[in-house]
């Protein structure tokens, strides 16, 4: 019978599907204690009478029932029908629902009703649980009522070796967690709260310790076994460079950031490295020393940027920067054209281009390389995970792979959307940079500020002036944006002042000249939507102006800040909302004012937003826990991290018997997130 009506559900899938809350059934009260306060109650008592009034639609069944204390009465506007028939008068019943009060007299509308089975009243000695039901478990006859029965029944078969432990014993001792057994009846059928409680911790642990051992299963067998291309030396390239050509000498951090490269890269394994630089913190120079270690030792790389604009801002400061080496640099986009594509596509196939720069262009299908050893990829965080993979197809190894973002990732979601990822992390900024002053300011003192930007571009300095994307229609933000042009173009009449614009529903050929030639400073100010959002270097600009800023992202509004102080001099930041601001959008400013470190934006943001928001993780399915959640629960997932870490050091292989049972459930599939292999 059981096993007809489990027809959906293995066990295992019926035992994870966890009850969202419980009521408390475990002991029955008097009709006399009920106050206005009280939630819930179960009552035992006899029904005494029964009595049908109204018609129709104000239809309504009345009983009473008595206990030793009092009597109240019970309603039903539906199933009167039914219960008329169900229920006997003189009968004893267990009672359960949430009293109301009625002219000053407690009745309780719709209560649960159970014939009591023996004469001497008894309480369930559990917290009855509630469950979910989806439209398709319904659709299948399965409420959450009938998943609870099924569980129940469940467990009168199971017994504890049906759920054997996974846990490392020396984690379950030093954390006190209930066996699994336990905890699986804890959380279905808990004897307290208290016991809830306990079940619940021991259950969330589980998840993230599971998903951890996974990460560090995957890493670390990278680290043992992948093979990835060697690169033995440094080479004349990358010295000819250093002496000759490097504008700066390098911070700290981009040296030591090297220094992982170049250990990964000469170890001969795959590298799979995870650069996390906040805005400014010099990470194009990284990628290209690191091309530069390929090319001495006959690789090619790609570098893969999110727009076009940026693709082409690398190309261009990467052929400068090169323009006396014989390194051969390449841009292919989506709009580079047909003759030209073919060549590129001819000299990447044929080894003739070292360095090949593009958007995502690089990924199609016939893009192929004679010999690509390195690919780096340039603010990752908009590029997904699946579009990634296709650039490890495109040699016979896969390449070493340089993931650079200037999004900070929340430690949390480092450790689990990317968590068999090598890290790196550049905290250090060039010298000379001055932090970036961060005001918020309302529509009253827009000519204050327009006369503020005046006051820079005296002084020869840029600005820029952003306008939020309408996610909702593409007409709407190109009307916003046009009648922004409008506005500032209205603010500097004078014909000194020249205004470059760029947008989404441009021609990329235009754009980029309107980009270029503020890059040039030919334009003192740039008028643009978020297509500038991310990389775009332009040193000598002072101020960025952000309007509607309370529409964007904390993230978004670090990166786009991120676009000045990039020179020596004091650069400004000024987030414009209009006069009437909720105080959570003010805050969420506020933190922006307060604080440049992207590290600890990215952990505001996610706290506020929740990890769904954040770009990229949807898709990874980071987040797909069943208990746990790595925004609350981040001290277990540290915990588990910690402890997966030991176990592994002990044990990298989960060969020692003691972990037997754990392998086993691994090896199964169990207990498994569809993002265990990221990269
Ligand atoms: P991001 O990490 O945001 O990509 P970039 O690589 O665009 O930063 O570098 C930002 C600016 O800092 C560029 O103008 C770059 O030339 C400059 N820069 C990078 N490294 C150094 C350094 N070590 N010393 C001085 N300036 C540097
Ligand atoms: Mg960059």
């Amino acid at each position: 019978m059981l096993k007809k009506e489990l027809g959906i559900f293995t066990f295992g899938q019926l035992l994870d599907l966890f009850p969202y809350r419980h009521v408390d059934k475990t002991s029955i009260r008097n009709i006399s204690d009920i106050t206005p306060q009280t939630e819930y109650i179960l009552l035992s008592g006899t029904i005494t009478g029964i009595e049908v009034s109204g018609e129709k639609r104000s239809k309504r069944l009345t009983a009473i029932l008595t206990d030793k204390t009092g009597s109240l009465e019970l309603t039903w506007f539906q199933g009167i029908n039914w219960i008329q028939k169900a229920i006997l008068p003189g009968t004893a019943y267990l009672v359960y629902g949430k009293p109301g009060f009625f002219m000053g007299k407690p009745q309780i509308t719709h209560p649960e009703l159970d014939p009591l089975q023996s004469e001497t009243a008894e309480a369930r000695n559990f917290m009855e649980p509630v469950y979910p039901s989806t439209e398709k478990l319904k659709a299948r006859g399965l409420t959450g009522r009938s998943i609870g029965k099924l569980t129940f029944n469940l467990f009168s078969i199971l017994s504890e070796k049906d759920i054997p432990e996974i846990l490392p014993e020396f984690i379950c001792r030093k954390e006190h967690f209930p066996s699994r057994w336990d905890a699986y009846k804890n959380i279905h059928f808990p004897i307290s709260q208290e016991s809830y409680e306990r079940a619940l911790q021991r259950l969330k642990f589980e998840e993230f310790f599971i998903a951890q051992v996974r990460l560090g299963l995957i890493k670390s067998s990278r680290h043992r076994f992948s093979r990835g291309f060697i690169f033995e030396k440094v080479g004349s390239l990358f010295n000819d460079f250093y002496t000759h050509h490097l504008p700066f000498s390098l911070t700290g951090a981009q040296k030591r950031v090297l220094r992982e490269i170049r250990k990964d890269t000469g170890s001969g394994r795959q590298m799979n490295r995870l650069l996390q630089g906040d805005v400014g913190s010099g990470k194009t120079i990284v990628a290209l020393m690191s091309m530069l270690i390929a090319a001495d030792n006959g690789y090619q790389s790609c570098l893969m940027a999110p727009t076009e604009i940026l693709a082409q801002q690398h190309y261009e400061s990467l052929s400068t920067l090169l323009k006396e080496l014989p390194v051969q640099v390449e841009i292919l986009t989506g709009s580079t054209k047909t003759a030209k594509r073919r060549k590129i596509l001819e000299e990447a196939a044929n080894g003739t281009i070292h360095i090949l720069i593009g958007t995502h262009a690089l990924i199609e299908q016939d893009v192929q390389f004679l010999k690509l050893g390195l690919a780096i990829v340039d603010e990752q965080h908009r590029f997904g995970v699946a579009q990634r993979a296709r650039l490890w197809e495109k040699s016979k190894l896969v390449p070493h792979v340089l993931v650079m973002t200037a999004t900070p990732i929340p430690r949390t979601l480092a450790m689990t959307a990317y968590g068999d990822l090598d890290t790196s992390i550049m905290d250090e900024l060039p010298p000379g940079r001055q932090p970036i002053l961060t005001v918020h300011r309302m529509e009253d003192s827009r000519p204050q500020v327009m006369d503020f930007i005046r006051k820079e571009i005296k002084l020869g300095r840029q600005a820029y002036i952003i306008f939020p994307l309408i996610e909702e229609s593409e007409k709407l933000n190109y009307e916003n944006l046009m009648k922004g042009y409008e506005n500032v173009k209205a603010w500097f009449p004078e014909p000194k002042y020249w205004i470059s614009m760029v947008h989404g529903r441009m021609k990329a050929a235009q754009k980029d000249e309107n980009m270029q030639r503020f890059v040039k400073g030919e334009t003192q100010i740039m008028v643009s939507t978020t297509v500038i959002e991310v990389g775009v270097n332009v040193p000598n600009a002072s101020v960025m102006v952000i309007e509607s800023a309370e529409k964007f992202g904390l993230s978004q509004l670090h990166q786009l800040r991120g676009r000045v102080g990039r020179g020596a001099e004091k650069s400004y930041c000024i987030l414009l909302t209009g006069n009437k601001v909720s105080r959570e959008a003010k805050e969420r400013l506020g933190i922006l004012c307060a604080t440049n470190d992207g590290f600890r934006i990215a952990e505001k943001d996610l706290e506020i937003r929740g990890p769904g928001d954040i770009e990229g993780t949807r898709q990874s399915g980071a987040l797909n826990f069943r208990l746990a959640n790595i925004l609350t629960d981040r001290d277990l997932l540290e915990k588990a991290k910690l402890s997966s870490e030991s176990l592994l050091e002990n044990d990298p292989d989960l060969d020692l018997p003691a972990q037997s049972a754990l392998k086993k459930y691994l090896q199964a599939g169990q207990g498994k997130n569809p993002w265990s292999k990221i990269s």
